[in-house]
């Protein structure tokens, strides 16, 4: 599989670290030039820049809240006049407030939705005039499994990820016959510091249902990712991607 992005112009939200900074590495890898954004990881960011250069791929980092939706149209502004297109956006950015409902503060379910789903509405929105007019591109989301899954704890995450989900389709169902490929990313656990965070007792029994009984390594998402927007998968629209080491396909 070539998964040639040779002169392709990327977006990745939320590239400095986990499963966004793989992201960004391999659209590299397979030749494209990488923008991505971060908030509070601003070192995370500029080693990755810098690390990205010493192999001689460009990724370069941009302070963009997803929250705010001046900064990210600016953002995609500056991408597409810095490099007079935009092929490729990956809505990565995303965050856990978990908390029993009873006790879940109005700000932390808000906060969930307002960065992993309005946020991913605001870069797409952006992104798909160039695109549009291009009649070319490819937008890949990152959902969960949480989409899937009820899971105590994670109203907010879950309601996020599904909301996506179907935002993913509906987008696809708009932009596909005008030539923009829409496709969405479940994975499962995958090793970052968002399940480094998890409660051991939780981490014991996901791995029990994980077939593979291991997390998943943050290339193994970011391989799939750089296939969906390549040109590889040019028939594949519309669809949710699961990776997660087998968990959601057998009971165990
Ligand atoms: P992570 O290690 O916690 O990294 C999150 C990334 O999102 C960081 O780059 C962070 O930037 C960025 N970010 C957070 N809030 C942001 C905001 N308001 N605006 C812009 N960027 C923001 O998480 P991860 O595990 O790699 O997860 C990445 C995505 O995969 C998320 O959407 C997550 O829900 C999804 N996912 C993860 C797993 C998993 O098991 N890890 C499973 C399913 C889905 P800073 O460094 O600047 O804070």
């Amino acid at each position: 599989m070539s998964r040639n992005l040779d002169g392709k112009t990327a977006l990745v939200t939320g590239g400095s670290r986990g499963i966004g900074r793989a992201v960004v590495e391999d659209l590299c890898a397979c030749g494209a030039n990488v923008t991505f954004t971060f908030v509070k990881g601003e070192s995370a960011a500029r080693e990755l820049e810098e690390s990205c250069a010493a192999a001689g791929w460009s990724a370069t980092p941009v302070l963009c809240d997803s929250r705010d939706s001046q900064a990210v149209t600016s953002t995609v502004e500056e991408v597409v006049s810095g490099h007079g297109k935009l092929d490729i956006l990956v809505c990565n950015a995303g965050i856990t407030r978990d908390q029993y409902l009873m006790m879940m503060k109005e700000e932390d379910f808000v906060d969930v939705i307002q960065t992993n789903l309005v946020g991913a509405f605001r870069f797409a929105k952006a992104a798909c005039r160039p695109m549009l007019t291009a009649k070319s591109g490819a937008i890949v989301t990152v959902s969960s499994i949480a989409a899937i899954f009820g899971i105590a704890g994670q109203t907010n995450y879950c309601a996020s990820k599904g909301g996506l989900v179907a935002f993913t389709r509906s987008m696809a169902a708009e932009l596909a016959p005008k030539g923009v490929r829409v496709n969405a990313v479940l994975p499962g656990f995958i090793e970052t510091e968002m399940t480094a965070k998890m409660p051991r007792q939780v981490k014991r029994s996901a791995m029990d249902r994980i077939l593979l009984r291991r997390f998943g390594d943050p290339a193994e998402v970011a391989k799939v990712i750089s296939f969906l927007v390549s040109p590889d998968a040019g028939y594949i629209v519309g669809q949710e991607i699961v990776v997660d080491g087998g968990l959601t396909s057998a009971v165990s």
